[in-house]
């Protein structure tokens, strides 16, 4: 047996691994485990190129936890150490990158989110264990197993140890504060948290599930009882080839990640890149639910199957935060910043070739199969609309395949809907004018005399469209976008061929008054406009600029709230309906003031204002005139 010291330079490192992260005490296992997976897989490189010959057996990752013992032992079957890498990997190695880490997390603060994502690496395991064993034995042959035991301080002891299995025991004991961790269920949900995907089996098991036999040379050794509780999938369908995987394994792998969500996925992006980066993930577009409300981080990110975090802000562009699935990919820095990670060179490529991978295999869905992609849209075109809006790179490329949708539930791509409409709807100034609604049964009556011009109309019903509406505005050449109330239908589109009036101005300038005088208070410039006999005696429209910048606001972005702002109406009369020319010829003034409030109320009524008391009145009015 050989005492030793850690080489500490500053300070005692061992009190500041334990109190560092407390919320993060519980990644101790995660680390661990991949120590474990990595001692494995080492194993498994020297086995193929030939250094290790023979059968590499059972290699297994076992976690068990002995609540009576309390302990906590991970064992793998991996390469195992000498007593001279224990000395060189544990005692400088290890511990040198633990108190690397540690100056990193001072530097970064507990504000940081992401610092509790990287690993300390084996000396985590101290803020969860008072003492800590290893029992090792070297792959290599005629090696001596070694047992290293320190107590969380920086003296330790190494010595020879009887153990004829091949690999490494860690053995936690657990520390009084820490108590949580002898319980199985937080082991477990911890091990469904970090290791459902580790690529080599993980077996948990409680002391019961062990027993004591006597192996070939008579030495003790301890085996599983009862049959294994495997509880991770070792080849996640990331990992495998799009090609050996069917719709269904997608949508199961997804069942697997969500196993709380019932909705199905629309469809799936299998991401397979190796060159300058190396990423692997599957990326689902998710059902939006019919108030849209989308969740984000539901992006799961892992580094060689080790699961890393679920918050990939800054990784994924913004838009793409509200898809679901998992990344996975060992060259994204996890020791940095979030603004760091911003900023990094790999980390803007990696969120550029997503982009891209998520527009080629939208517009490879719209070119295959329309009618799918059509009847899909609804759910997808959030995704599409946001993406545009927020990422120059992906408005170019999805401006092929971005659909627009009108009342009759018609689809055009931008250039389609060009040419349907410009025959009809290009105004004076060669604009062509887009002309929508955002709530079909609310603007009914000015669709209807949209239609009846022979005009189409574009369904713009989500809170995200008017913010849409203004980016194509100003990316589309030569187009504009009118809700179709903002103005009566004739001057919707500003053409050339206006009607004579029928009244004078001196006629209308008296009627002006009279109108006015029954909107008592109401605010709404009143003003005339020569329509045909067969539109409506009066409209009310609410002009485009006012009500759009409104809209936006709602929604959040750039002007600052306005939502306490009054709407803008303006009360159009037409100047050639046959009851506004009689209602002048009315020599009673009590008949002439309950005829234009008649009129002024049908108006309001087709726009959705007219409530409560002043509905009352109308329909009082209404009965007295009939
Ligand atoms: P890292 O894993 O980041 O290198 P650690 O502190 O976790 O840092 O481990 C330091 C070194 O100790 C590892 O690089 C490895 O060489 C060795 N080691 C740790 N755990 C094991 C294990 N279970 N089997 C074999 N070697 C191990």
């Amino acid at each position: 047996m050989r005492k030793g010291k850690i080489n500490v330079q500053t300070e005692n490192i061992f009190p500041i691994i334990k109190k560092f992260l407390y919320s993060d005490h519980e990644i101790f296992l995660r680390e661990l485990v991949s120590n474990a997976t990595d001692a494995t897989q080492k194993l498994k490189t020297l086995s193929s190129i030939g250094d290790f010959k023979g059968d590499t057996g059972d290699i297994s990752i076992e976690v068990k936890l002995d609540a009576k013992a309390k302990t906590l032992t991970i064992r793998d079957k991996g390469i195992g150490m000498t007593v001279e890498e224990v000395e060189k990997y544990i005692n400088e190695i290890a511990f040198s990158s633990a108190e690397e880490w540690i100056d990193k997390a001072k530097a970064a603060g507990e504000k940081n989110g992401i610092i509790g994502h990287f690993g300390l690496g084996f000396y985590s395991s101290f803020m969860v264990a008072k003492k800590v064993e290893i029992h090792t034995l070297s792959w290599k042959e005629g090696a001596q197993a070694v047992k290293w035991e320190c107590e969380g301080n920086p003296e330790f002891e190494i010595s020879d140890v009887e153990k004829t299995e091949r690999g490494t025991d860690i053995i936690l004991h657990i520390a009084d504060d820490s108590l949580e961790f002898l319980e199985e269920s937080r082991i477990l949900s911890l091990l469904n948290k970090y290791c459902k995907f580790l690529p080599f089996e993980i077996i948990f098991g409680t002391e019961t599930d062990y027993k004591t036999e006597k192996d070939e040379k008579g030495e003790d050794k301890e085996v599983k009882t009862e049959k294994p509780r495997i509880i991770n999938n070792t080849r996640p369908a990331w990992t495998q080839k799009p090609a050996d995987l069917s719709e269904e394994d997608y949508k199961s792998f997804y069942r697997e990640l969500y196993p709380m969500t019932f909705e199905e996925p629309l469809f799936n992006i299998h991401l397979n890149v190796d060159y300058p980066f190396t990423l692997t993930g599957i990326l689902y577009f998710p059902k939006v639910k019919q108030n849209f409300e989308v969740q984000r981080d539901k992006i799961q990110l892992y580094s060689n199957q080790v699961f890393v975090t679920d918050s990939v802000e800054g990784i994924v562009p913004d838009f793409l935060t509200l898809l679901h699935g998992v990344l996975d990919s060992p060259d994204i820095p996890l020791n940095v910043s979030r603004s760091f990670l911003q900023s990094d060179g790999n980390v803007k490529k990696i969120s550029g070739h997503i982009t891209k991978k998520v527009a080629d295999k939208l517009e490879e869905l719209f070119k295959n199969n329309r009618e799918d992609f059509e009847k899909k849209w609804d759910d997808i075109k959030i995704f599409i609309q946001y993406g545009m809006i927020s990422d120059e790179k992906f408005k170019e490329r999805a401006q092929k395949f971005c659909l627009l949708k009108n009342v009759d539930g018609k689809f055009f791509t931008f250039e389609e809907y060009n040419a349907h409409i410009k025959n009809n709807q290009t105004d004076t100034d060669k604009k062509l004018i887009h002309i929508y609604t955002t709530n079909k049964e609310e603007q009914h009556s000015f669709i209807q005399a949209a239609k009846e011009r022979g005009y189409d109309v574009l369904l713009m019903e989500t809170p995200i469209d008017s913010h849409f509406i203004n980016m194509l505005e100003s990316t589309l050449e030569n187009v504009s976008f009118v809700r179709v109330d903002a103005d009566v239908v004739e001057k919707l589109i500003k053409k050339e061929d206006e009607l004579p009036s029928k009244l004078t101005d001196e006629q209308k300038e008296k009627l002006k008054g009279l109108v006015e005088k029954q909107l008592e208070g109401k605010s709404f410039q009143v003003s005339f406009e020569n329509m045909s006999e067969s539109d409506q005696p009066m409209i009310i429209t609410q002009p485009e600029f006012m009500r759009r910048m409104k809209d936006m606001s709602a929604m959040g972005g750039g002007m600052g709230y306005m939502g306490n702002m009054p709407d803008s109406y303006n009360l159009v009369v037409n100047a050639n309906h046959p009851i506004v020319n009689k209602v002048l010829d009315q020599s009673e003034e009590d008949a002439q003031g309950k005829l234009i409030s008649q009129l002024i109320d049908l108006a309001m009524l087709s726009k959705n204002l007219l409530k409560g008391e002043k509905l009352t009145t109308f329909i009082k009015r209404s009965v007295d005139l009939i």
